[in-house]
């Protein structure tokens, strides 16, 4: 992909990385500044446009999303922080030339990597809407979706994001177990598309997944 340069392409990536944040915060996937959004801006030396951390995706503006570099680091003047998980974002880019990630908080996400953690993932096949997914030309086609552990050490959780997407061909997107997906694609349409398609087939399968009883104390 291109190098994306020029004040002018960084304000326009910017209004419409918000747009799509928006769409997904209306959907209920990033509720209480839950979720983190990203755009490639160079691909050598790394640079993301990425979403501040902790901030309401409901009233995020353009002028408040900031740059980062290859290690996570905020370019120049920033008033806030970059979300907690950028490393993933940095590792997502690297593992497959994305040029755009999202990180949805959906409850149907939260609940299938919780429940599939014990066999590292589970497969999507015999939909209509995998067609929606890059390269899937088939309702038969079977995609992998993997499961990680969810941890609040993010580098050594990048390194193994990286390590997974390298040896599993064909991921669209991966979960953290009890905690949300991660998808991406080459643009921001192609990322949103892939979310959307992504949480239609994952509140399918929660619907239909008998999940153990809660345990209470
Ligand atoms: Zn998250």
């Amino acid at each position: 992909m291109a190098q994306v340069s020029g004040t002018a392409t960084r304000a326009a990536l910017a209004a419409r990385l918000c747009d799509a944040i928006s769409v997904c915060e209306q959907r209920g996937w990033c509720r209480g500044t839950g979720g983190n959004f990203s755009v490639l801006l160079s691909r050598r030396p790394l640079e993301l446009l990425i979403t501040p951390s902790g901030f309401d995706k409901a009233r995020l503006a353009p002028g408040e999303l900031l740059v980062v570099d290859e290690r996570g680091r905020p370019c120049g003047e920033a008033a806030a922080g970059p979300s907690a998980e950028t490393l993933l974002h940095c590792a997502v880019v690297r593992a497959t030339g994305a040029g755009a990630v999202f990180h949805t908080h959906s409850v149907a996400a939260t609940l299938l990597g919780e429940h599939f953690l014990a066999q590292g993932g589970f497969l999507l096949q015999n939909y209509e809407m995998l067609k929606g997914l890059r390269g899937i030309r088939t309702h038969e086609a079977r995609v992998p979706v993997p499961v990680l552990a969810n941890s609040q050490e993010i580098g050594g959780l990048a390194a193994r994001v990286e390590e997974l997407l390298a040896a599993t061909p064909g991921v669209h997107g991966f979960l953290l177990a009890g905690h949300g997906l991660y998808t991406w694609g080459d643009d921001i349409a192609a990322a949103k598309r892939h979310l959307e398609v992504l949480e239609f087939l994952f509140e399918t399968v929660a619907r239909k997944t008998p999940f153990a009883p809660f345990l209470g104390t």
